[in-house]
């Protein structure tokens, strides 16, 4: 049987390393980076506290010697379900089955010029791509009069979740710890970070106390934070917000809302709210048999404590990615398949130094013991043991010393020299 896995994040790479133990499948997996990642982790890249390297791992790698996994690097670009085919932005590859698991990109809810010009958080090019410009704009605004700096220290987040929050804690402590050892007082004391929501409180998707907890602890570390406020727009480095207020700054961060990725090909009876894929309690898309959609980018009906569709978290898609391999396996025997339904282990978020909030199915906590846990739970699911030894490292170093990474700024070509035309070009 030849199962083609469409996205190698925390369902496809679930799936994947299952499926390579079952010898009557060979396993394509395609997706558009080389490489697997690890978003809970990406705020850290962007604000210079771990290198990307820390957090991602190249899939050639992780299956390595494994005789039925073969690797498609491209962009997926549509899917036959009559003639069971996808294709990618270099191929055609044909299926028996298909799984996709793409996952979700950045939600502007329509607005072109958020889109244009916010800064996004979705993957390591926009992480690496952020700390670049936070970099920038503090050497641009070394450069200026003190009247002039404002707009290129103040920075603004729009989204009060757990990327948002984690987000603004790192600023705030980077602001406190880490810039004065790098720019002059000049640039420090014009350092003003905003957090903007248009709910009523934060990480609104845990419990009200983690939600105090982080509105408490960011406040005291000097976070502006606006709630009940949405971002109406962004235009010539003005942030317009809808109490009316205007704040200039050269940086918006939209960690504000996603939207599954769209698959040419799949019917739209079968699309939800936000791009997400209808399955039923075995990730099968609906109305189609040899097609699967899991984690983020799948919309189930069916598991009972989760009327509404499951939260798009990497749990979800974690135990969706297990849960096919042993079905697909059922399958090609004729054995009954087991309905999907979620084990919450629980949730949190790291709001600054030595604090954090966790969430579990019978209980909260927070401070430095839950500071502690975030750090060994995403320690364990970092691929790969050298980089969960460096990661450790890093952190080590970052927290003891006040003064991690080295901070430069690296960016790469836009043109090649000829010599290094890639191949297909
Ligand atoms: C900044 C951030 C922080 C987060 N923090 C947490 C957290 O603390 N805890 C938690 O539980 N969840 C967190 N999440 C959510 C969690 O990362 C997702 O729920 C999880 O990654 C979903 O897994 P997935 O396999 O469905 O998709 P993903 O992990 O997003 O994987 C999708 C894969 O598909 C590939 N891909 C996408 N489009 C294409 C295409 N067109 N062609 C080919 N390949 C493609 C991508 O390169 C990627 O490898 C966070 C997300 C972000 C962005």
């Amino acid at each position: 049987m030849k199962v083609v896995i469409l996205g190698g994040g925390f369902a496809g790479i679930h799936l994947a390393k299952a499926l390579v133990k079952q010898d009557n499948v060979e396993v394509h997996l395609v997706d558009k980076n080389n490489y697997n990642f690890f978003p809970p982790l990406l705020y850290q890249v962007s604000t210079a506290f771990i290198e990307s390297y820390n957090i991602s791992y190249p899939f050639r790698r992780m299956f390595q010697n494994k005789k039925n996994f073969i690797f498609h690097m491209g962009t997926v670009l549509n899917i036959n379900t009559q003639e069971h085919y996808i294709v990618t932005t270099h191929e055609r590859i044909d299926y028996d089955k298909v799984v996709l698991a793409m996952g979700c990109d950045t939600n502007y809810f329509g607005n072109e010029t958020l889109a244009r010009e916010a800064m996004p958080m979705k993957s390591i090019h926009d992480a690496i791509n952020l700390r670049n410009h936070l970099l920038l704009m503090l050497e641009e605004a070394s450069r200026l009069p003190e009247a002039d700096i404002q707009p290129y220290t103040q920075i603004v987040i729009a989204g009060g979740g757990p990327t948002g929050v984690e987000i603004a804690g790192m600023l705030a402590e980077m602001q406190r710890e880490i810039i004065p050892k790098d720019y002059s007082e000049k640039i420090c004391k014009h350092i003003k970070i905003y957090l903007v929501d248009m709910d009523s409180v934060l990480l609104r998707a845990m419990s009200e106390k983690a939600g105090k907890e982080a509105f408490e602890v960011l406040s005291k570390l000097g976070i502006q934070i606006k709630l009940n406020v949405a971002v109406k727009n962004y235009e010539n480095n003005k942030v317009y917000f809808s109490d009316n207020e205007v704040i200039e700054s050269h940086t918006l961060i939209w960690a504000s809302g996603v939207r599954a990725i769209d698959v040419p090909g799949i019917p739209a009876s079968s699309i939800a709210k936000n791009g997400r894929i209808y399955v039923n309690e075995y990730n099968n898309v609906l109305g189609l048999e040899d097609v699967y959609c899991l984690g983020d980018q799948c919309l189930m009906q069916g598991d009972p404590d989760y009327e509404k569709g499951h939260p798009q978290l990497a749990q979800v898609a974690i135990q969706q990615g297990n849960l096919l391999a042993q079905n697909l396996r059922h399958l090609s025997k004729n054995q009954p398949l087991e309905p999907f339904r979620y084990v919450n282990k629980g949730s949190m978020a790291i709001i600054a130094k030595y604090k954090a909030v966790v969430d579990l199915p019978k209980g909260f906590f927070k401070g430095f013991f839950a500071w502690l846990v975030w750090l060994f739970i995403h320690l364990i699911p970092i691929a790969g043991f050298r980089n969960k030894v460096k990661l450790f490292f890093s952190w080590s170093w970052s927290f003891l010393t006040n003064d991690p990474t080295l901070r430069l700024i690296i960016r790469p070509r836009k043109k090649y020299f000829p010599e290094e035309q890639p191949p297909h070009q």
